[in-house]
């Protein structure tokens, strides 16, 4: 059995505010890699037990270089660094059994901790009308490619955001929101096992847990946050702007080209500054 765990930040026991998921700023940020380590340890003792033979670990925080190698679990490799076509999903293909998202957020506007959609510049984001965001987004992408994702962990935000999405669904709950940058955590230890616990639920139950799918071409539609943003991004070909709105929406013809598109769309958003 081969298992993809794509891994963010904001969603990872013990971690609260951006202190801990900064690389550049963050007071706890070398406190933040440990804690993010250790959950993706428990995530890979879980599908050990399961019987995963070959598992692949996606670094998916910021530069996607956050993982403590010398730390991590010896029977999993790690993608780390920047760039990568299909960033928080790569290497992900239709060899796969199953994909586990470790230390997801919820979306932009939900009460979660940390929570937005990707970068700072997106509101909303919707593919064929469904908003998403970076979870929903990377589960159509594994989906599309034949893979169920039948693990989340993170706050209850995320965990409900998942359910939605997923029957059946496998969470692993860590913290309780209590505002963006407050929570009630668990201890790490308690933590850890129950991301332990419900990797290898998940697994053995993998069968059962459907890949999210969605209807080609893929109408990939982005809320920016200001006309700005949008003008900037409606410049790559294909790309439709909603004038009155702040909304730019594509046709992807497949997972692949939705990917790449949003990449080439919200960095380009974010080299506009406000005023
Ligand atoms: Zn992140």
């Amino acid at each position: 059995m081969k298992v993809f765990i794509s891994v963010d930040m904001e969603g990872i026991s013990g971690i609260v505010d951006p202190s801990y998921i900064n690389p550049d700023t963050g007071s706890n940020y070398q406190r933040g890699r440990m804690f993010m380590t250790g959950d993706v340890n428990a995530a890979i003792e879980g599908a050990l037990e399961a019987g995963a033979t070959e598992i692949v670990v996606a670094d998916s925080h910021h530069h996607l270089n956050n993982i403590l190698i010398e730390e991590l679990h010896p029977s999993a490799s790690l993608l780390a660094g920047t760039p990568r076509d299909y960033s928080m999903m790569h290497g992900l293909d239709e060899t796969f059994d199953a994909a586990i998202l470790i230390g997801y957020h919820a979306r932009h506007g939900v009460p979660g901790v940390l929570s937005h959609t990707m970068s700072g510049v997106i509101k909303n984001m919707y593919i064929n009308g469904q908003v998403v965001g970076e979870f929903g987004f990377n589960a159509v992408f594994a989906g599309l490619t034949g893979v169920p994702v039948v693990m989340v962990t993170g706050d209850d935000q995320i965990a409900d955001e998942a359910s939605a999405l997923i029957p059946g669904i496998h969470t692993a709950i860590v913290k309780t929101a209590t505002s963006r940058t407050s929570a009630l955590c668990l201890p790490l230890a308690k933590a850890r096992e129950t991301i332990r616990e419900q990797a290898k639920l998940s697994l053995h139950n993998a069968k059962n847990i459907q890949p999210l799918l969605a209807q080609k071409p893929l109408e990939l539609r982005i809320e920016f946050s200001h006309t700005g943003e949008a003008e900037m991004v409606s410049i790559i070909p294909g790309t439709t702007y909603h004038v009155g709105t702040t909304e730019v929406s594509y046709m992807a013809r497949d997972q692949y080209d939705l990917y790449k598109t949003m990449r080439a769309m919200i960095n380009l958003a974010g080299t506009v500054s406000f005023f």
